[in-house]
């Protein structure tokens, strides 16, 4: 268990090091997106007969007060991740109330140092607790949304189709993220998941608020807080 722990930690050094020099910059690296810090709302969609499809349309401020909440829950939770020695990654899941804008019905952290497997991501880890749930339907996750303090990758996208979760929103874009990442962003994974249903992805929402939490982790893993965690982890 022990050199298969340094193993994980040795192998993601190289990546610290490349993050830290890539958020550095705080500005996505991507140039090709220059919307990426745009808040928007894309459905994405792979009509029978057609080619798929990203329709793109910016957000109001008051549909971005409606998020903010529970987007805030999800950047806690990167936080409290952070403290327990994993990556600085959360998210929620949130079901529509009537009447209401919805209530909280799950939450996951990133484990994927104390749990020694690199797939715990959070929305990994909350689509995983949510299909096993006895207290949530198959309609009840159509429902729901996912609600992340960064931009799912391309797994747990596949996690969240396969659930049959429709709608994700998400504070940091993917960009941030550095290279040791799959650089795609999760409105083009969805737009090849062919389904009756749409996929509805938004954001970025409160991103001036998730990227530092970012920043600051993959800065101070380089450092002496990348040793706490070690001692922390017995590792
Ligand atoms: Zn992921």
């Amino acid at each position: 268990m022990r050199q298969s722990r340094r193993h994980v930690l040795k192998g993601t050094g190289a990546m610290f090091l490349g993050l830290a020099a890539r958020v550095a910059s705080a500005e996505p690296e991507d140039q090709g997106d220059r919307n990426a810090l745009v808040p928007r709302k894309s459905i994405c969609r792979w009509p029978a007969g057609q080619s798929p499809q990203i329709s793109d349309v910016p957000l109001t401020p008051a549909e971005i007060s409606q998020h903010t909440e529970f987007v805030r829950v999800a950047i806690a939770l990167s936080a409290s991740a952070e403290k327990h020695c994993n990556h600085p990654f959360g998210a929620v899941l949130v079901l529509p109330q009537a009447g209401g804008t919805g209530r909280i019905v799950l939450r996951a952290e990133n484990r994927v140092f104390t749990d020694n497997d690199p797939t715990q991501h959070a929305e990994y880890r909350l689509v995983s607790d949510a299909s096993k749930s006895q207290h949530l339907t198959a309609e009840q996750l159509r429902q729901c949304t996912l609600y992340t303090s960064a931009e799912p990758c391309a797994m747990c996208c596949g996690a969240m189709f396969w659930a049959g979760i429709r709608t994700v929103v998400y504070a940091a874009p993917h960009d941030t993220f550095g290279s040791a990442t799959f650089r795609v962003p999760s409105r083009e994974v969805f737009k090849y998941a062919q389904s009756a249903n749409d996929v509805t992805v938004i954001g970025p929402i409160l991103a001036e608020e998730s990227i530092p939490i970012v920043k600051t982790y993959f800065e101070k893993k380089v450092g002496e807080e990348s040793n706490r965690c070690r001692i922390a982890l017995h590792i």
